[in-house]
């Protein structure tokens, strides 16, 4: 089977961007964001070979790959809830979402009970949007200090999704500075529309949804 165009598109969109400023394109992963997705839609960009995908919903993401995630990594995007930290460390490789000390809290107390350590990143909201979720810049340094001190989390990166209707580079330029400054060296930023842009800017990965797999259907 070959694979689907618009997938090979990205992957190829990818390698460019990292090879138009000096980067080598193996330091760029894509994330392929499945979300609302029909099985139909994911299948042939899995049998293409990739193996990283991205969900935003713990439920959703477990009643499509529970029993197909084998050899996959699996990254949780989206927001989650302290109520939901148990199915979370049991079923993601990446947590993406981390952005406030009682989900921290409720983390740490799984990974010692299950003995289990997604890789962990910490959202920040860059644009500082009531809507949404992430921990504010000015309370980023603090944050990750309490991560690593208080829950003893290694931390992996930073993850942010600048404003929808804003230039996204200086989000991207802010997001890491603050990585840098905190000694953090991954990067998830870019989506769809700014992902050459992310990585122009030192994304290590992008998570790319509707470029990959066409409009979502929800
Ligand atoms: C949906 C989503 C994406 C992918 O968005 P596209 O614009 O479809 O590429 C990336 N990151 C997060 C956090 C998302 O929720």
């Amino acid at each position: 089977m070959t694979a689907p165009p618009a997938y090979s598109d990205v992957v190829a969109r990818i390698a460019r961007a990292a090879q138009a400023c000096g980067r080598d394109p193996a330091e760029v992963s894509l994330v392929a964001v499945s979300k609302q997705q029909p099985w139909e839609a994911v299948e042939p960009v899995l049998a293409a070979g990739q193996r990283v995908f991205g969900e935003n919903r713990v439920q959703e993401a477990m009643a499509r790959w529970d029993g197909k995630a084998d050899g996959l990594t699996l990254h949780l995007i989206g927001p989650l809830q302290s109520n939901k930290a148990k199915e979370a460390v049991a079923f993601f490789d990446v947590i993406e979402s981390l952005d406030r000390d009682k989900l921290a809290r409720a983390l740490a107390e799984q990974v010692q009970k299950q003995g289990r350590t997604p890789r962990l990143y910490v959202q920040v909201n860059t644009g500082e949007e009531p809507q949404k979720a992430g921990v504010i810049p000015a309370e980023a340094d603090a944050f990750i200090a309490t991560c690593r001190k208080d829950y003893g989390f290694e931390l992996e990166g930073l993850m942010c999704i600048p404003p929808a209707h804003e230039p996204a580079g200086p989000h991207f330029a802010l997001l890491a500075k603050v990585a840098q400054r905190n000694g953090l060296s991954k990067l998830s930023m870019g989506m769809s529309d700014d992902f050459e842009t992310a990585i122009r800017f030192g994304a290590t990965s992008v998570r790319v949804g509707s470029a990959v797999f066409g409009a979502r259907s929800g």
